[in-house]
């Protein structure tokens, strides 16, 4: 009576449920946070063209608040 559970996950593939950080400042540091996402401390850097960079490790994506940015230069 224990059927095996079908592992049909429809896996839709929109980024609505990317996690997007807003930061205030064009370096940002990443370690993936806690659990199993995290990994060794990265830096990176927002281009300011395209205002957000993706986390080649946890592929969380650092979005610039340009209101609140500290325009260093
Ligand atoms: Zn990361």
């Amino acid at each position: 009576m224990s059927k095996a559970a079908k592992k049909s996950a429809p896996a839709p593939s929109n980024a609505a449920s990317q996690d997007v950080a807003m930061v205030t400042t064009w370096k940002v540091a990443c370690d993936g946070g806690e659990g199993p996402l995290g990994h060794p401390r990265v830096w990176l850097s927002i281009p300011q063209d395209t205002g957000e960079i993706t986390c080649g490790y946890c592929d969380k994506i650092f979005r610039i608040d340009r209101a609140h940015a500290a325009d260093d230069h």
